[in-house]
């Protein structure tokens, strides 16, 4: 007997689009069988997904929830934690998401996830892990606790190469260090997911603008340049690559010359994955220039329509591995509280419709394949973070995570029907597909727009980086 079963939907497998119905038991798929061989009967629950688009849950690689900003006039800003924007998540037909932990001084890397723990653990309703956050000056002993947490499931780590905002410290990791790390990383089997811009162009670019009185957030292209995206990441490429090949994934690509130095590592055979955010395929600084225009912004910055233009082709051409949000759910207060280069808000509200709009913007516009479509927003990011076939997969074994979007569905995404915030930057824009069934690990979450998710029903996943992965340009 299956406990659940999806009937007639189109079913997005990793061998192809295939009518065909889907029975779980408990939290795992158990079978994918053609359409009508097995009987209704058969299972205590039926989903009839009849004229809809059965696909794996949606992964979003880069999030920070619970997360502490400091606003412009030096009081902290706590962002949304996993409960709302878990639910939200779900509502968007996500199921699992990767946060960070934050590995300071004083505190071993494994400390450091206990503690982040307790912004999780019985409050998130999606399945989570972490990428563990190096600081600037780690210890020594730093090297040794890095293996350690590798192969105990964790095995990200996060490494800036810039503090980002002149007002800020203790983010930047200097090369020596990184190199080290990367020693780590590549004996150990982790990978190094890098937010990489140019210290010296981003900090000589704010000098330079607030000396000439141009600090209006409309000019944060100009700081948070293409030069300092070309630097930085053919910097750290060639470090990896010096090291014997350590494996990266480049966050939120933002530029033309990011996505030609992937494109250029990957040429080589080198393990190295793109991701970018949704804003940054979409919007441009042009947007800046808009209404409360600091909503489309997140670090690095938005570029020009060159830069959206090489994303894309990224995107369709296995340079740009995932589709992220890089996700900070505050209160349009918050996000437009900061109105200068140096103290606007990052981060961006878009974890509930990033399944819709990419599906707008890939399957309806540009004619991509739904395969590609569920890989750029969920399987890619299971098989390069170690999630793989777990999550990312319907296939028989795989937790049973399934969203069914409803290709009928027309309409625009307005902030008052989202469970997010109180505004989206994706006002406005056009709908082709919303999910209207989320199930994460066999239970259903939401279904026509109601939330049967609890804050208990998420559950940290532990992680282990497949060898293809690091090994060479996988995916
Ligand atoms: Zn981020």
């Amino acid at each position: 007997m299956f406990d659940l079963m999806i009937r007639g939907g189109d079913v997005v497998t990793p061998e192809g689009v295939v009518r065909c119905d889907v029975a779980v038991v408990g939290e795992t798929i158990a079978e994918i069988a053609t359409s009508g061989t097995l009987s209704a009967d058969a299972a205590k629950h039926v989903i009839d997904a009849t004229a809809h688009i059965v696909m794996p849950g949606g992964i979003d690689p880069h999030v920070h929830l619970h997360h502490v900003w400091i606003k412009p006039d030096g009081t902290p800003l706590v962002t949304a934690g996993p409960e709302q924007v878990g639910r939200a998540a779900l509502f968007g037909g996500t199921t699992t998401f990767i946060d960070f932990a934050y590995w300071r001084d004083g505190v071993s890397a494994l400390e450091a996830i206990e503690t982040r723990d307790k912004d999780f653990v019985g409050k998130s309703p999606c399945d989570w892990a972490y990428h563990i956050m190096l600081h600037s000056e780690p210890p020594p002993e730093f090297a040794g606790e890095l293996a350690e947490a590798i192969q105990a499931g964790y095995p990200t780590l996060k490494i800036f190469t810039t503090n980002i905002l002149p007002s800020r410290s203790g983010r930047m990791v200097d090369f020596g260090d990184i190199w080290e790390a990367f020693q780590v990383l590549a004996k150990e089997g982790g990978l190094g997911v890098i937010h990489a811009e140019d210290n010296d162009i981003v900090m000589h670019m704010y000098a330079k603008l607030i000396r000439e009185g141009r600090v209006g957030y409309e000019h944060l292209a100009e700081v948070h340049n293409r030069l300092s995206e070309d630097l930085s990441f053919r910097r750290i490429l060639r470090l990896a690559e010096s090291v014997g090949g350590t494996a990266l994934y480049m966050m939120h690509v933002s530029a033309g010359t990011g996505v030609a130095a992937i494109a250029e590592a990957r040429g080589k055979a080198l393990p190295v994955y793109g991701e970018t955010l949704h804003q940054y395929l979409l919007y441009s600084a042009n947007d800046y220039k808009r209404p409360n225009g600091q909503i489309y912004h997140t670090y690095p910055s938005l570029k020009t329509q060159d830069d959206q233009k090489a994303l894309w082709q990224g995107t369709a051409n296995d340079t740009i591995h995932c589709i992220a949000t890089d996700e900070l759910c505050c209160t349009l207060k918050d996000k437009i509280v900061g109105s200068r280069i140096d103290d606007t808000t990052g981060g961006n509200s878009g974890v509930e419709p990033r399944l819709g709009v990419m599906y707008t913007e890939m399957v309806a516009r540009r004619g991509y394949s739904l395969s590609r479509y569920v890989d750029l927003v969920s399987s890619n990011a299971a098989k390069i973070m170690g999630l793989y076939p777990r999550k990312g997969a319907i296939a028989a074994k795989s937790d049973a995570d399934i969203t069914i979007l409803d290709p009928t569905r027309r309409g625009k995404v307005r902030a008052a029907d989202l469970h997010e915030t109180d505004y989206t930057p994706w006002e406005g824009h056009d709908i082709f597909a919303w999910p209207v069934v989320t199930i994460l690990r066999g239970k259903v979450m939401v279904q026509n727009g109601q939330y049967f998710g609890t804050p208990k029903d998420g559950r940290y996943l532990k992680r282990k980086i497949a060898q293809n992965i690091r090994e060479g340009a996988a995916l």
